[in-house]
């Protein structure tokens, strides 16, 4: 038996199946590249999905983790730690916020978002305002899987067996103004929204519909959620994926790539929203503790320093130019779409799409497919050019190759193991 088939052996006796793996086993990763058991290289563009944006053995993530875990690696929020506030002084200047609560994962920086805007719209109840509990969410989104974020959450398979979720969730059709204007009312305390969803097959909102939740809400006092937990934090060229549309929410959520892997969760929002939380409403046993949060200061103080906005910004252009020059080969790819390094190409089958990745693992090229056909891109922020000529490559060769023989790609596809996320 080799060392990946006791591993999986082992998992399929001993963990509670949640997810169907691909038949990988990553020890190393090193800059743009994960590294097998054989010693075999990978070229990244997943990056532990949106996590790892300075990609593999970062020295500034190495050197805050050695630091900080030599000096103190929690104490409690029941004491003040050293490296809390440097942070907040950090994500509250690049999202335009004025306060944040620091927790452990993107799911829980949306309980918060959700728990505070219940919160706040009672504060404005006792002022005498008539606002209710409601909140509106958007087709096709994803925001987690604790019960209040799976509430929110679109896909009936992350909601129905776990019924019933938490009431007061209603879903508006992706970018339909109409049918937004049509199910908002004072009854409605948040709107919720990705300003550029990710597992909904990177898509991103139209400017009229963000401009028309923002209006509305501002005229009940109800509030905005913009969740950025993917698409935030530089990943779209941009601090906040929100900044491209230049409408600021009342409250935003961050989360994947914030402490360079290791687990971490934000919830920002103004004075106004904050006035809702007070001592004991709300925590976490470990969230802001001092590890993750001098990690993530690293992790931004290095964008920051390296200009790695302009980068993603740069590379993400000539990515989507190269993808857009691909299509006119290959008529399977019916769209190009995104923003800086969070792009999907949409295929015109579900098929195919899986089959593509299966392809390109082979190829020792690691990519991803989200709402059944479109193929996600999300490398680390230190993608270069050449690193996207290889993947370009690699995609014109399966698509060369399925179109020469696509039944028989298709029978391999199913029978492949492998069930991508979301
Ligand atoms: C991944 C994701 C979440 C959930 O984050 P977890 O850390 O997996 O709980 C929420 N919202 C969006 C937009 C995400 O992409």
């Amino acid at each position: 038996m080799t060392k990946l088939e006791q591993i999986q052996a082992a998992e399929a006796r001993l963990l509670i199946h949640t997810y169907d793996r691909f038949p990988v086993l990553f020890v190393a990763g090193e800059d743009v590249h994960l590294i097998d058991e054989n010693g075999d290289r990978y070229l990244d563009l997943l990056s532990g999905i949106g996590v790892n944006a300075l990609g593999y053995r970062c020295k500034v993530i190495e050197e805050a983790i050695a630091r900080q875990s030599c000096t103190l690696i929690n104490a409690s929020n029941y004491y003040f730690n050293d490296k809390m506030a440097d942070l907040a002084e950090r994500v509250t200047r690049l999202t335009g916020m004025d306060r944040v609560y620091f927790s452990n994962s993107g799911t829980e920086a949306v309980e918060a978002a959700l728990k505070l805007a219940r919160a706040h719209a009672g504060v404005l109840r006792e002022e005498g305002r008539q606002i209710g509990t409601k909140f509106l969410v958007l087709e096709q989104s994803f925001h987690g899987r604790t019960f209040g974020s799976i509430s929110a959450t679109h896909k009936e398979k992350y909601r129905l067996p776990f019924a019933p979720v938490v009431p007061g969730f209603e879903f508006v059709k992706f970018n339909d103004v109409a049918d937004l204007r049509a199910k908002f009312s004072n009854e409605v305390c948040a709107i919720l929204l990705e300003a550029i969803q990710g597992e909904g097959g990177v898509r991103p909102l139209t400017q009229e519909f963000f401009a028309e939740a923002r209006a509305l809400a501002d005229s009940t006092g109800a509030l905005v959620i913009a969740d950025e937990i993917q698409a935030g934090l530089g990943r779209t060229g941009k601090w906040c994926s929100y900044q491209h549309f230049g409408i600021q929410p009342d409250i935003t959520t961050l989360a994947k790539p914030l402490a360079g892997g290791i687990p971490m969760g934000a919830t920002l929002c103004t004075n106004e929203v904050a006035r809702a939380f007070h001592a004991g409403m709300h925590g976490t046993t470990f969230g802001g503790g001092p590890l993750a949060c001098a990690v993530a200061t690293a992790v931004i103080d290095y964008i920051e320093k390296e200009n790695l906005l302009a980068h993603v910004a740069e590379i993400g252009g000539y990515f989507q130019a190269q993808l857009r020059s691909l299509a006119e080969r290959h008529s399977y790819i019916v769209d190009v779409r995104g923003a800086g390094l969070m792009i999907a190409a949409e295929l015109n089958s579900a098929g195919l799409a899986k089959h593509a990745v299966t392809e390109m693992l082979k190829r020792r090229v690691i990519i991803n497919c989200t709402s059944d056909t479109a193929l996600r891109f999300l490398p680390p922020y230190i993608f270069e050019r050449a690193h996207v000529d290889t993947t370009i490559a690699a995609l014109d060769e399966v698509f060369t190759e399925y179109a020469a023989a696509p039944a028989v790609a298709e029978t391999v596809a199913h029978s492949a193991g492998g069930k991508t996320h979301g």
